[in-house]
């Protein structure tokens, strides 16, 4: 199958500003060289602790940020190549869901203007169409119509998450980013959004890059996931496989913490030494190594490239790839 998003070698480094003259003295590289595909009609989790780039690496994706580098292929067109009005037009194709949606929405606009908005700058349907479509969509989300004469502030954290999922889907976008779409909410709202993202994703046919610190959240949505460790991607694999057979020494302790259903499959808790370290300074090698239970010299000087390891599962690590 034909992928829909291609990442090719990605990368966001930030410039690092110093003294009168405000000259550049370094670069934070929030994202450093990232490869990833994803197929039409797959949910991808992108996962890692706060500060490892996966938000950024969205971002980069949808032109939010410039890319420093690399190649953004969607639907035989290189995102990263195109000029602003050509990706302004790419953009009812390719939409995102943002953390903290009240931000993202006008305070001012009622939530049916907030749809229309969209539509009209797109250009899409007539007028009758696109209040047909609105009154729609809100009703899909799981609010009624009586709802989208009213403003922003009326709604509570899980209902604003809502609207913000309603305006993603009003364009029927081809690929939606959701960047942790739930981690401001409650625990009892997160899996009402969750399932209705479950939901409209099957709904829709919606193809999905879902980023989140979360792997119980992971989890319950994604077909594949890509672990990320300082700006980069350590492990990927489809989500039964990562599961249960997680290979990176990353992945292994991220999945120690995440509580079991059944308690006789118990993991051992593997206690992460140290904070992630800062990405304007990475350590040598594997960036992982100053945390890293297995380190060896080599890791220390080697920075080990992501390797298939079979069945889809490819591990950026010496030791597995020594078949440690
Ligand atoms: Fe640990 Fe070495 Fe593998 Fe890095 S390459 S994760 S330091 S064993």
């Amino acid at each position: 199958m034909k992928p829909l998003l291609e990442i090719k070698g990605l990368e966001k480094h930030f410039p690092i500003k110093s003294g009168f003259f405000k000259k550049t003295t370094g670069y934070v590289k929030a994202v450093d060289g990232i490869d990833l595909t994803v197929y039409p009609g797959e949910t991808l989790g992108i996962v890692g602790e706060s500060g490892c780039g996966k938000s950024t690496t969205g971002r980069t994706i949808l032109r939010l940020l410039e890319p420093t580098a690399g190649e953004v292929w969607f639907d035989g067109k290189d995102l990263a190549k195109l000029s602003n009005e050509e990706m302004r037009r790419m953009r009812k194709d390719v939409q995102m869901i943002f953390q903290d949606p009240y931000a993202s929405l006008n305070p001012r606009m009622t939530i049916r203007q907030i749809l229309l908005e969209s539509l009209e700058v797109h250009g899409i349907g007539t007028a009758e169409e696109r209040k047909r479509t609105v009154e729609e969509i809100i009703e899909v989300v799981g609010l009624r119509k009586e709802h989208l004469d009213r403003h922003p502030h009326d709604f509570s954290g899980g209902q604003r998450q809502r609207i913000g999922i309603a305006r993603a889907l009003v364009l029927k976008p081809k690929l939606v980013i959701a960047d942790e779409p739930v981690s401001a909410l409650d625990v009892s709202i997160q899996s009402q959004i969750l399932n209705l993202l479950k939901d409209l994703k099957k709904e829709f046919n919606l193809t999905l890059v879902f980023i989140s610190h979360d792997l119980s959240v992971v989890k319950h949505l994604c077909d594949r996931v890509a672990v990320m460790y300082l700006g980069r991607v350590v492990e990927i694999a489809d989500k039964k496989t990562l599961f249960e057979n997680p290979s990176h020494p990353y992945t292994r302790a991220l999945l120690s913490a995440v509580p079991v259903a059944k308690p006789k499959q118990k993991r051992e808790r593997v206690i992460l030494q140290g904070d992630l370290p800062s990405p304007a300074n990475p350590p040598s090698g594997c960036t992982f190594h100053p945390r890293c239970p297995h380190v060896t010299d080599l890791c220390k000087t080697q920075s080990p490239r992501l390797q298939e390891i079979g069945g889809g599962q490819a591990v950026s690590c010496h030791l597995v790839q020594m078949g440690g």
